[in-house]
């Protein structure tokens, strides 16, 4: 690995999220490996496709009709391929072509543009997804392809967005008049999937200054550890980091001092849940650290690997069947037929097709009440009736 490589293993834009609040993080996380995920190889998949289609619709004469269908035929061959991409990939197009469409001008359009940061980070450098500039405003639009909603990102200070916005400008500012930042998300799985925030550019370059103390430390592995649940989530030393595990302990364990009653308040009961947030996570986090280490012959005093409880395969599932019915079993209740869920069934038919043929033969049902922090953007329930719902229950 090079040097430049190195560099910018270490203070990525994907990771500064980590690195700038918890600055010994970087250093902390070089001697772990980098694994990706089966998700993270899926989203790779999806953005190659949602490239090609906004070069198609930017750089016709470059990269014609042709040439897209040929680069979504070989993405077709690929084991993580999902007919699904196709309706959520239109839907980042769709966007972009929304955002370029509402400039005062007609934009250059950078897509999937090298960013050179290192300005602000030593040796920094990404590749930011799409760059419009039009007149005097600068936008960088990322697409992300994860459907859970706790994975959710905001657009409104995301510093991986952030750093690729000085990046760009950096770049351009020679070009282009900009004193406008604009920062959108398009997370096309979820609902309500996209983001968007801005600033004066005299913003984007005031947190600039802030990113190179901070980039100063992180490259040096010194400053305060930072614990929390976001923080840590994704941080590959959170399974043995000291500075975590001393944090969660003292969340779960530290006892209130004083004589106090023998019931927790509400109050108390939501300090307690704030509090404790990462300390679930940190246990399972601390599990499979364990694990590995039991798995790899390691000593964990208390602890050790054992084989789980294995669940029964056919070893040739055609000649059992084949042995059933020879002796009388009837096929009918070897096989079930049920319907794919109606998730399962968007999928295959696709997100359009599904609305149009079916759209509105789908209907809502509530679901299972869920307790969220306060942020959620879903309005708060309750089972308590109201005295309008009372009242109609007592005139019917
Ligand atoms: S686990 Fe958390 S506290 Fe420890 S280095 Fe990583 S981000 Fe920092």
């Amino acid at each position: 690995m090079g040097h430049a490589e190195r560099a910018h293993a270490l203070l990525s834009a994907s990771s500064a999220h980590r690195w700038l609040y918890c600055t010994p993080s970087a250093k902390l996380e070089e001697q772990f490996p980098d694994t990706t995920s089966e998700a993270a190889k899926e989203g790779t998949l999806a953005h190659e496709l949602a490239e090609m289609k906004v070069r198609n619709y930017f750089y016709t004469t470059d990269f014609g009709k042709r040439k897209l269908t040929a680069g979504i035929n070989k993405l077709k061959k690929e084991e993580l391929w999902q007919d699904e991409m196709v309706g959520y990939t239109d839907e980042y197009l769709d966007y972009i072509k929304s955002v370029a469409l509402a400039m005062k001008i007609e934009p250059y359009v950078a897509i999937e543009k090298r960013v050179d940061f290192s300005a602000y980070v030593p040796e920094g450098f990404g590749t930011a997804d799409c760059v419009l500039i039009g007149g005097k405003v600068l936008h960088v639009i990322d697409f992300k392809y994860g459907k859970s909603p706790d994975g959710r990102v905001k657009a409104e200070g995301n510093p991986q967005l952030a750093l690729y916005a000085l990046g760009a400008y950096e770049t351009y500012k020679v070009l282009y008049p900009i004193e406008e930042i604009k920062m959108s998300i398009v997370q096309p799985r979820l609902p309500d999937g996209i983001s968007e925030w801005g600033c004066p550019l005299s913003e984007l370059l005031a947190w600039g200054k802030y990113v190179q103390e901070r980039a100063e430390l992180a490259t040096k592995g010194e400053g305060d550890f930072s614990p929390g649940p976001k923080t840590c989530k994704y941080c590959r030393a959170r399974g043995r980091c000291r500075a975590r595990a001393e944090e969660n302990v003292r969340l779960a364990f530290s006892p209130d001092k004083g004589k106090l009653p023998p019931l927790i308040t509400n109050e108390q009961m939501g300090q307690y849940l704030t509090r404790g947030a990462d300390v679930a996570k940190w246990l399972s986090d601390l599990q499979d650290c364990a694990l590995a280490e039991c798995l790899a012959g390691k000593e964990v005093p208390g602890w050790k690997a054992v084989e789980g409880r294995g669940s029964r395969v056919w070893t040739d599932m055609d000649e059992a069947f084949s042995k059933l019915k020879e002796n009388g079993i009837s096929e009918t209740v070897l096989w079930e037929r049920k319907p794919l869920t109606l998730a399962q069934i968007e999928k295959v038919v696709g997100k359009k097709d599904f609305e149009t043929f079916v759209g509105d033969k789908v209907e809502k049902a509530p679901g299972k009440p869920a307790l969220v922090k306060e942020s959620d953007k879903r309005p708060a329930i309750t089972n308590t009736i109201s005295a309008k719902d009372a009242f109609k229950e007592d005139t019917v």
